[in-house]
């Protein structure tokens, strides 16, 4: 079921960039809701459902409403002009090439204004249909940055992945899409989320995972786990029955446990890093950092740096505290509006520590971070 309808908003602005992860600091989307219907999807949250029934009683009576009833911006590209124009030029996060872009093309039009605009982008895509605008993508590439993650959590379509992703197109013709881009100079890579525990966490579906992506050309490996929270917990459930009933008792035991969910996780990671070893392939994306204002990219590189030890800390299970500690000083470096080096040369570590979140022990890491930097010119 489809609805037009018009709005006033399209564009999130985040507090922070996604540090560590995808860098985005902006996203929009011209649609609400997805055909697609990933089973374990987390936009079903009370907190992220796009649809309430006060708002739209035709959803009352559908079994999946996120997937079944897609809504329409129909201003979308009028309105993301308008909301995009004079923000500060940053990574944005796009997505939604659904089959219902097929009748609107509004991922092609808004595609076209970050093209104008030069503003660089990430797209997080589980669709060839992408495809359609490879020539816009192209002239996006040269005249800003466009990075392509591959939604991907098993290297082949079969049973069991009809179960969990059951409308959207198959692996192999995601990987056929990914060498196409990288055929064509575009950055590509595999965003391997949510590795499914007890399903897809096998050395097996981790290792072709990671090797078809490198086979194809993916530059990356961002890998996470699965959350499940509320109404995505019972919802998944129902599709963990049908799969294999005797889950249901793991899955509970797994999310009661901070422990066991971290030790499970943390597990799946290390797989992760063997085989993006073994492939040669980073398991992080590069932050682009070009198109921020010349005087605050080497800020930006730092915070890049700061970004990447918090989330090893996190993927690792280490130290929360130290976590937190890495990820505060990395906001602040990163919405630093003085260049960071020309303060270091002034004031040594001690002027880095007058950043808020910047200790002393913090301030020493930056200072390699900038003498690396320093060295090599
Ligand atoms: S494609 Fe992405 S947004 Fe759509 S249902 Fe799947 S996980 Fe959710």
């Amino acid at each position: 079921m489809y609805k037009e309808y018009r709005t006033k908003h399209i564009l999130n602005v985040h507090k922070h960039s996604d540090g560590g992860w995808f860098w985005t600091k902006y996203s929009a989307s011209p649609y609400l809701g997805c055909e697609y219907g990933c089973t374990y999807c987390y936009c079903r949250e009370d907190k992220y459902d796009p649809h309430k029934s006060e708002r739209d009683p035709e959803i009352l009576g559908l079994e999946d409403p996120f997937s079944q009833y897609i809504k329409i911006k129909e201003n979308a590209p009028e309105l993301f002009r308008k909301a995009i124009l004079n923000k500060p030029k940053d990574l944005i996060y796009l997505d939604s090439y659904q089959p219902i872009e097929n009748k609107y093309g509004y991922c092609r039009k808004i595609l076209g204004i970050c093209r104008d605009l030069e503003i660089p982008i990430f797209i997080n895509e589980k669709s060839p249909l992408l495809l359609k605008d490879l020539d816009i993508l192209k002239e996006i590439k040269k005249r800003s940055y466009v990075n392509v993650g591959w939604s991907l959590i098993s290297s082949e379509k079969d049973e069991t992945f009809s179960i969990f992703e059951p409308n959207s197109p198959n692996p192999e013709s995601r990987f056929e899409a990914m060498k196409l881009l990288s055929d064509n100079g575009i950055l590509s890579g595999t965003v391997f989320m949510p590795i499914l525990p007890y399903i897809y966490d096998s050395d097996k579906n981790i290792e072709h995972v990671i090797k078809n992506t490198v086979l194809n050309g993916g530059k990356y490996i961002l890998d996470g786990g699965l959350t499940l929270n509320g109404y995505c917990k019972s919802f998944f459930y129902n599709y963990l029955d049908k799969y294999d009933s005797s889950l249901i008792e793991k899955y509970e035991r797994l999310f009661s446990s901070n422990l066991l969910y971290s030790q499970i996780n943390i597990k799946i990671h290390k797989t992760v890093l063997k085989y993006c070893d073994k492939y040669n392939i980073q398991n992080y994306i590069t932050r682009p950092i070009n198109h921020f204002p010349e005087n605050i990219q080497i800020n930006k590189k730092v915070a890049e740096n700061l970004f990447l030890k918090a989330r090893d800390i996190q993927l690792e299970g280490g130290d929360k505290y130290k976590e937190w500690a890495y990820r505060k000083a990395a906001w602040e470096i990163d919405e630093f509006r003085d260049n960071i080096l020309d303060l270091y040369k002034k004031e040594g570590c001690k002027g880095l520590t007058r950043i808020k979140g910047v200790g002393s022990a913090i301030s020493l890491e930056i200072e390699k971070i900038l003498r690396f930097n320093i060295d090599k010119g």
